[in-house]
């Protein structure tokens, strides 16, 4: 009987099960770390406690490969099944490549042959191919070569896998000894590479095991060539091999973008289908960062990087995160430079050494996102100029700002990056300038609302220029001040907020269908003009639930739920992604500023008669602490009553009243049904009647004819044409003078019944109080009385945007 050291297989199996235990006990006590039951970690603690369960991982899959390896070989049954040896090849060339190209050797694969089924043992194989790879990985030099060739051989019916490499190779006496246990050569030994001596021997059991061969030869290349021949299985059309899903090959996904839409899509296979190959290809260094929480990182909110590309329960999502738990191949700092239709490949380059490669695929998704418009303007080159995409512009702003000399930032654009900007530069110690080129900022609000945000960022000392031009940006080497059409500005930092324009160069490259908005055209299954090419997120066009028509909303939110749809397409499934109404939410120092479906402008613009409504009233029971006005405007279509868009600003809550809204407009419902929705309630929540509610009830009295408003903006184009008309403020003489507009009349509303003689009934009367209640109140009191031309102010006199008298 053998006793261990004469069963190296026993040993080794023997020995993994022992290790099994203690590793995995290490792992458990460190995610009890991780998870704080020990106290409270720092964020590089927790980094480092994360990296070390990783490696456990690393150590328990090798643990159970040597047990599954062992096992297999205690039943030579289980080497007659059937593997793919493409699929197998390719996954660990990938992986093995990355390897490679850190030592800077030049790893290439060639395959002949698609599929190969050959005979083995469906867990062993694999092995096979790992331990041969790792090998030639380290017994080959840096900066050499190492070829991986897969082809058929006809004549002897084997599938036949060459690994030749230009390392340190075996001489022609030691090649068969190579294959017994624990046996070493002489150069393996002098070398200073770590290595049991039982790869070799696990290979050629294995490999025999199924009924093939391997040999060893001198490679071309100067090395060695390990040749494994395995028998092919017989040839049986696969829809003939009832329920053996084994026998199919795994689908191969191809993804290029690795930031939101793309890990979205691979999460979700590796779900779906957890045998299917999947690759993300990323041209930068991180993957799966929360975009939108840059701001948030730059003002100090957010302590590290980590926590942008960490999981709610804390676990850092890289590359090797994305490899062991998802099952996902990473090739970061990887550009995806062409697309062969024809061939189902991707041609990738490799951005540390040049170096390029193939990728296969049967299914590719594009989720190349986009990137910042940089206006061609004089200057643009000079140095703390930045745009905000991705981490490595957040660190470039981070770093001239901690260097303490950024004090005056000039922020060009004013849309939602530009103004979510301004806190965080606020709380870096910063005097901050907006310069937009349109006469109001936020172009997602209309003006009115866009006017009070405006308000807003001045009382925190923004300086917002509107309707203004930058011209030049001033400097030597580094920035100094920005040259506009209104004046020059002093600049230490500028950060250029202008819009993004969709990443479609691939698309193009493949001739695929690009959309009217320039960003590329899918289906609602989110694939593109070719059925095998899907694509999501930033890269992609909309269609407006509304008009119904293409809009570009490059948005987080859509990119993740568009990855969604896009995966479960992938692997069989039948997902649709819905139109959008664009929602979205920004956070403007305090204010909570919300919008959904079409501005009064865009409603225009598509041509629909619309009612507006401007509604402010406190978000929940004003007897409740920490109550705070919600100023609401709907933008209601007149003919059907159907809601079409909803803004809200708050200090408290609007956001909810904008997602109820989402919805109400997705159902298509009408201000009628709105009014009616059982929406909770409880004082620290909500008002009796929801915000929403109101709203929707202040628009069916316009429809309805109880109500004539006028918009903030109309009177003051009234006032600016002089057109004379009475202001009537129906406040307390308390409030008015607290606060007031230029030029209006005092009546309040308990005197008005008396005294509404005092106003002059051949002129125009626009009413207002300060969120229009009473003011609606004393509407019907005039009109009562004989008065033919009285309106309500809408938003009273807490959405009024101009000047008031204090
Ligand atoms: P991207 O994030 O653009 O990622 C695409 C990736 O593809 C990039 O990393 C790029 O390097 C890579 N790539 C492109 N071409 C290639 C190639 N040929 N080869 C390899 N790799 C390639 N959205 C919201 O919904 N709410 C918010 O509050 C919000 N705030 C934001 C704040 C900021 C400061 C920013 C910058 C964005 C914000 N967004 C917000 C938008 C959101 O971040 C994006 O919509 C989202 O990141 C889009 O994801 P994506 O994967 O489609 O594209």
């Amino acid at each position: 009987m053998k006793n261990l050291i004469s069963d190296p297989l026993k040993f080794a199996s023997l020995m993994a099960h022992q290790l099994k235990g203690p590793v995995a006990s290490i792992s458990t006590i460190l995610q009890t770390l991780l998870g704080e039951f020990a106290g409270p970690l720092s964020p590089k603690q927790k980094d480092m406690l994360q990296r070390a369960i990783a490696r456990c991982d690393e150590a328990l899959v090798a643990a159970q490969r040597v047990l599954n390896i062992s096992k297999a070989l205690n039943d030579p049954k289980a080497f007659g099944g059937v593997v793919e040896l493409v699929s197998i090849v390719r996954k660990s060339s990938v992986a093995w490549s990355e390897q490679a190209r850190a030592h800077n050797i030049n790893f290439t694969t060639k395959i002949d042959v698609e599929p190969a089924q050959a005979i083995g043992n469906e867990a062993a194989i694999p092995e096979v191919v790992e331990a041969l790879l790792s090998n030639a990985i380290k017994y080959t030099p840096d900066n050499g070569s190492i070829e991986v060739h897969l082809l058929y051989n006809n004549s002897t019916d084997t599938y036949q896998l060459k690994i030749g490499d230009s390392g340190i190779g075996i001489q022609k006496k030691n090649r068969q000894k190579v294959f017994e246990p624990f046996y070493r050569t002489p150069g393996a030994h002098a070398s200073s590479r770590p290595g049991t001596g039982l790869g070799l021997a696990f290979v050629k059991t294995m490999v025999e095991a199924a009924g093939g061969n391997v040999h060893i030869e001198k490679s071309h290349l100067g090395g060695t060539e390990l040749i494994v021949n395995l028998k092919a299985a017989p040839k049986v059309a696969a829809e003939q091999i009832p329920g053996d899903k084994k026998m199919e090959r795994p689908v191969k996904v191809v993804i290029i973008g690795g930031v939101a839409a793309g890990p979205k899509v691979a999460a979700k296979i590796n779900r779906l289908d957890p045998d299917a190959d999947v690759t993300i290809v990323e041209k930068g260094t991180l993957l799966s960062y929360a975009g939108c929480g840059l701001p948030f990182y730059i003002g100090g909110v957010v302590k590290s990087q980590g926590e942008l590309m960490s999981s709610p329960a804390g676990v850092v999502r890289d590359p090797i995160f994305f490899q062991q738990v998802k099952n996902v191949h990473i090739m970061n700092q990887t550009e995806a430079v062409e697309i062969d239709r024809d061939k189902k490949q991707v041609r990738v380059k490799h951005l540390i050494d040049s170096t390029e490669s193939l990728l296969d695929y049967d299914k590719l998704v594009l989720a190349t996102g986009s990137e910042p418009i940089i206006p061609n303007i004089e200057g643009n080159n000079l140095s703390n100029i930045f745009t905000l995409h991705g981490v490595s512009d957040a660190e470039g702003i981070k770093a001239a700002l901690d260097k303490g000399k950024a004090r005056d930032v000039v922020i060009v654009g004013g849309g939602l990056i530009g103004i979510e900007m301004t806190e965080a530069l606020v709380m870096r110690g910063c005097r901050v300038t907006i310069i937009e080129k349109l006469p109001q900022i936020l172009r997602v609000l209309d003006r009115e609302l866009a006017m009070l945000v405006d308000n807003h960022l001045e009382s925190h000392g923004i300086k917002v220029l509107t309707s203004t031009e930058v011209k030049r940006f001033q400097g030597t080497d580094k920035v100094e001040s920005v040259m506009t059409d209104k004046g020059t500005f002093p600049a230490d930092l500028v950060i250029v907020a202008v819009g993004n324009r969709p990443n479609i160069a691939l698309a193009q490259q493949a001739a695929l269908e690009i959309g009217t908005t320039g960003a590329i055209k899918v289906s609602p299954q989110m694939q593109t003009s070719d059925k095998d090419i899907y694509a999501a997120g930033d890269c992609v066009e909309n269609i407006d639930l509304i008009t119904q028509k293409p809009v570009y909303v490059p948005l987080g939110s859509t990119a993740n739920k568009q990855g969604r749809v896009a995966a479960i397409n992938i692997c069989g499934g039948n997902d649709a992604f819905s139109p959008i109404l664009g929602a979205v939410a920004c956070k403007v120092f305090d204010y909570n500023v919300a919008v959904t479906g079409l501005t009064e402008r865009a409603a225009k613009q598509a041509n629909f008669d619309v009612v507006t409504v401007l509604v402010p009233a406190p978000d929940r029971e004003h007897f409740v602490r920490g109550a705070e006005v919600l100023m609401l405007k709907l933008v209601v279509d007149k003919k059907s009553r159907k809601l079409l868009g909803a803004q809200g600003i708050s200090r408290g809550n609007a956001d909810k009243r904008i997602d109820v809204a989402t919805t109400a407009i997705t159902a298509g419902m009408t201000v009628d049904q709105i009014a009616n929705l059982d929406l909770c309630y409880a004082p620290p929540y909500s008002p009796v009647i929801d915000n929403l509610i109101t709203a929707a009830n202040v628009a069916r009295n316009k429809l309805d004819g109880l109500m004539n408003g006028i918009s903030p903006i109309q009177l003051r184009q009234l006032i600016d044409e002089n057109n004379d008309c009475t202001l009537l403020d129906v406040r307390t003489p308390a409030e008015y003078h607290q606060i007031r507009l230029a030029d209006s009349t005092l009546i309040p509303l308990v005197s008005l019944r008396t005294r509404f003689g005092e106003l002059d009934r051949e002129k125009s009367t626009v009413i207002f109080s300060s969120y229009s209640l009473r003011a609606y109140e004393a509407a019907f009191i005039l009109k009562k009385e004989g008065f033919s031309n009285v309106r309500v102010l809408d938003g009273g006199l807490e959405m009024w945007p101009y000047e008031k008298v204090q």
